[in-house]
């Protein structure tokens, strides 16, 4: 068995890289597809030397070669998983924040971005700014000399405001402050903030990546090796939110079609943000690809080939009239979370908690892969 990422060095396309990347066979049965490797533990030589592997919550030849991939697909130098995306963002603030640190994030954050950073790091004396990112120059009026990091998060969740990582990262470096970018939405399809200068990259690996709603996972991204880049590496193994074989092995697998998933993905949202734009039952469409988007020409600059598969809407009325049409949805599941090749619909508020940032009559729609004009025909009779 060979876990050597030599397709990530030649110029490949990510569809290809998708496929190949971070495991090369050359067991004796000549597996194609890589095997669970279920073992906890990993024999040493006869002398007590390690070999490649020791114990799994260290590494894994599963987590090996997904991390691999990931960090191919992403354009950067290596990858860290982790248990679940929340796993990946605190392991990323651990590493970065001291106590008494100042972050700014989007005021559009994922919530539970935001419930770590007020209900953990608060116990550090870490202090947050919440910015609406879409104008770069509200993120440089919040810095202050504790800034230790801006958090990104573009297209953001629910809301779909878009920030210009461009601007962003160019302000980090002024100020010696690194950036990183929640990336779950756009994917490394669409958005290469790592090429753009940023200094990590985050995904929740549970969405697009996954695919199919049956796997939990994270993972951050480093554009090049540091010391944070090792503690990362060493925080994997102590504090131990690492993702089983089977996890790393169905997000491997799932890896493998994520570039054909997200056009389609893409075209049917586009398709749906359209439709909706103009019925008399919505007020409003939040989707990058409008051109009625406030940052729609930011997003075009930015994001590769599509504007992704989420949306969301402001249903006319009030929380009762949005609940309805989630309601009469047929082929729209009313779910939590998003990335899935299945259509899902969610009155955000709900699921926000106790500081929601949705209005009342907010659904958050995930697009899946389904044909289109059956996704547009169950709008339409919910909407009637
Ligand atoms: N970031 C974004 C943008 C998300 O939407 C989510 C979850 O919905 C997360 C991070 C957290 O990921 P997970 O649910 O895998 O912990």
């Amino acid at each position: 068995m060979n876990t050597d990422n030599k397709i990530s060095n030649d110029k490949l396309h990510i569809q290809t890289i998708a496929v190949h990347a971070g495991y090369n066979s050359e067991s004796r049965e000549g597996d194609i597809m890589q095997p669970i490797h279920l073992s906890t533990t990993f024999e040493r030589k006869p002398g007590g030397e390690i070999n490649e592997f020791i114990y799994t919550r260290s590494s894994n030849p599963n987590r090996e070669a997904v991390e691999k991939k990931i960090a191919a697909i992403e354009g950067g130098t290596e990858a860290f998983a982790f248990s679940s995306g929340m796993a990946a963002i605190n392991a990323l603030f651990e590493n970065i924040l001291q106590p008494g640190s100042h972050i700014i994030i989007p005021d559009d954050c994922y919530h539970g971005t935001r419930n770590l950073v007020e209900k953990f790091f608060s116990r550090w004396q870490v202090n947050f700014s919440e910015v609406n990112m879409t104008d770069t120059n509200n993120v440089a009026a919040a810095i202050n000399a504790d800034t230790k990091l801006i958090w990104m998060e573009t297209p953001s969740n629910p809301q779909l405001k878009i920030s210009d990582i461009g601007t962003m990262i160019a302000l980090g470096k002024k100020h010696k402050i690194t950036v990183a970018c929640d990336n779950t939405f756009a994917t490394s399809l669409l958005q290469k903030p790592l090429d753009m200068g940023a200094d990590f990259v985050m995904h929740s690996s549970t969405k697009f990546f996954s695919g199919h709603s049956d796997v939990l996972g994270g993972v951050v991204v480093i554009k090049e090796k540091s010391e944070i880049s090792e503690r990362l590496r060493e925080y994997q193994q102590i504090a131990g939110a690492v993702p089983s074989p089977f996890d790393c092995w169905l997000l491997n697998r799932s890896l493998s079609t994520f570039p054909i998933r997200i056009p389609l993905q893409c075209s049917n949202a586009m398709a749906l943000a359209q439709h909706l734009s103009v019925h008399p039952k919505i007020e409003k469409v939040f989707y990058p690809g409008l051109p009625t988007h406030t940052n729609h020409a930011i997003a075009a600059k930015q994001m590769l080939g599509g504007f992704g598969s989420i949306l969301s809407v402001l249903v006319k009325g009030d929380k009762e009239d949005a609940m309805r049409f989630a309601g009469r949805l047929k082929i729209f599941k009313h779910a939590t979370s998003l990335g899935g090749v299945e259509s899902l619909v969610e009155h955000r508020r709900t699921a926000e908690g106790a500081h929601p940032i949705s209005p009342d009559n907010l659904l958050r729609v995930s697009i899946g892969i389904e044909y289109i004009d059956d996704l547009v025909n169950d709008l339409m009779q919910a909407l009637k």
